[in-house]
């Protein structure tokens, strides 16, 4: 059975480091479901302190990497830098990345091969737009924006990837996705995954929801056969993080 996954995504934020310690003292004191993985995500600048200072079962994630090992890329890290610095997994393909950062599935299709290329593990991101939804677009954005990735990996990348469903109108707008949206969503892409990869990856792949999760909401989406796990962004600031690692509890 698929292990529970909850990931904290922080974006860019916190903007002190007096925060950063009210945050990880929270985690490192709080009582933890020891059966959920749980996953931080700070800025890349606070990933080494931050692993550094936070007790061992809790792992870190970058927000981003490139898809060049090194070279002339101002601005970027590589995944060798990441696994050099003992980070072990990488977010790729949030939906702030290709809006704001005009990041095509294709582009994270190669971040996530070049990822795993260097043993990173990736939480990759995926989502419909509201106008999409309206549409009845979700599971044709949602299985093209997987197919790019399933285009250039082999079957056995599928074991370091967790698949993130962000609905992009339920990211940070406070307008969480039903519980019967998220499973029928993640059911239609564990489908996809039984045609375009194997059954076997479509059985083992953990499909965790993000998008306006909260202490109030995540116990129902959490009981959703095919919802395991979370990705959270604003509440992941907050002490009710612990509340959502606990969910399952
Ligand atoms: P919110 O939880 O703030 O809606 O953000 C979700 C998200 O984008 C996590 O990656």
């Amino acid at each position: 059975s698929r292990q529970f996954f909850v990931g904290g995504n922080f974006k860019m934020n916190p903007n002190s480091v007096a925060e950063k310690k009210v945050l990880t003292t929270l985690l490192n004191q709080a009582e933890l479901d020891s059966s959920v993985e749980v996953v931080v995500s700070p800025p890349s600048l606070y990933l080494i302190p931050l692993k550094e200072i936070l007790r061992p079962e809790i792992k870190v994630a970058a927000q981003n990497c490139y898809f060049k090992d090194s070279g002339a890329f101002t601005g970027e890290i590589s995944p060798p830098q990441l696994k050099d610095a003992g980070i072990p997994y990488v977010i790729l393909g949030h939906s702030e990345r290709r809006t704001l950062f005009h990041e095509t599935s294709e582009i994270v299709a190669q971040k996530t091969k070049a990822a795993l290329a260097s043993g990173l593990s990736v939480i990759l991101c995926i989502g419909e737009t509201l106008e999409q939804r309206e549409s009845e677009q979700t599971t044709a954005v949602c299985s093209a924006q997987l197919q790019a990735a399933v285009d250039i990996l082999s079957e056995g990348d599928w074991s370091k990837i967790v698949i993130a469903y962000e609905p992009v109108w339920a990211i940070g707008t406070g307008k969480v996705a039903t519980s019967k949206q998220a499973q029928d969503t993640h059911a239609d892409i564990r489908a996809f995954l039984t045609k375009a990869v194997s059954p076997a990856v479509a059985a083992a792949t953990r499909i965790i929801y993000g998008g306006s999760v909260n202490k109030g909401n995540c116990v129902e989406l959490s009981k959703q056969p095919d919802v395991d796990g979370f990705l959270v962004g604003g509440a992941s600031l907050k002490p009710e993080f612990v509340d959502i690692i606990n969910a399952t509890k």
